[in-house]
């Protein structure tokens, strides 16, 4: 990586664990050395986020795999003031900004795939996190088919600028270090099919580009833009090395620390 941001690895224990493993692999992770020069961000299911906040040291963070936000009423004010309500089995960006939790990762594609959370859904979402002040990892990426169809960067586009129009509009919200892009082609999320360095950097330099045009070109520098996908501590060096990856979003390396901490290291 060669950007303006600090590397940043983010942790997506996603849907494992229970509360023996959980604290074994907090114990391992702040025992281990993720490195210096590195933001590291760890997201646990929501049911142990309180426990890794008051265990998990310093260098590491701690995220949400998601936010609620009611987004089919047009009543902007209720969007944006409160999102606390009848909404049975969701956690809110209100309520995460309440306990402290710094990050939240929105727009997943398991969450977009398997609970049809659509662009607009996402780009409500990360527009109302940040207006609640969390910082946000927003995923992005294409299915194989529609790699191979060549719709690739058209299908990110279409997602980044569903973000884009939403955090325009709220002036309290804002684009660079807060909002970190993790572009994660679907085909290669836990498949063990890492995409190669170079699908990477091409993607992540259309990505800034579209940055620059779409946004401005201060945000093009300062945004962050991770790899997700089939990471682990064999492949991220390599990959580590090209000019627009800034850092890694892991999901199942992450759930072994020493694996962990040494892509954490990789930069
Ligand atoms: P994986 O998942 O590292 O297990 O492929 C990545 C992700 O979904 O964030």
């Amino acid at each position: 990586s060669e950007g303006t941001g600090r590397f940043i690895v983010g942790g997506n224990w996603k849907c494992n664990g229970d509360r023996a493993s959980v604290t074994a692999l907090i114990e391992a992770l702040n025992g281990g050395d993720v490195g210096d020069n590195v933001d590291v961000v760890v997201a646990p299911p929501f049911l142990y986020v309180d426990q890794a906040l008051s265990e998990l040291k310093s260098p590491m963070q701690v995220a949400a795999q998601n936010a609620w936000v009611e987004y089919t009423l047009e009543d902007e004010t209720h969007h944006y003031d409160s999102d606390s309500g009848a909404f049975t089995g969701e956690v809110s960006a209100e309520m995460l900004e309440d306990m402290g939790v710094p990050w939240v990762i929105l727009g997943h594609s398991e969450r977009r795939t398997l609970l049809g959370e659509d662009d607009t859904m996402v780009g409500k979402k990360v527009a109302h996190a940040r207006f609640h002040g969390l910082s946000v990892i927003v995923c992005v990426g294409e299915s194989l088919e529609q790699r191979e169809a060549g719709a690739t960067m058209d299908v990110i586009f279409k997602q980044l600028r569903a973000v884009a129009d939403e955090i325009d509009d709220r002036e309290h919200s804002s684009w660079g270090s807060q909002v970190v892009i993790a572009y994660e082609p679907i085909w290669a999320i836990g498949t063990g099919k890492v995409a190669t360095p170079e699908q990477v950097q091409a993607v992540h330099a259309g990505i800034r580009q579209w940055l620059k045009d779409n946004v401005s070109e201060e945000v093009s520098k300062a945004t962050r833009i991770q790899y997700g996908g089939s990471v682990n501590e064999g492949n991220c060096e390599t990959l580590a090395r090209e000019s627009d990856i800034d850092g890694f979003l892991v999901g199942g390396a992450s759930l072994d620390a020493t694996k962990f901490a040494q892509i954490c290291k990789s930069s």
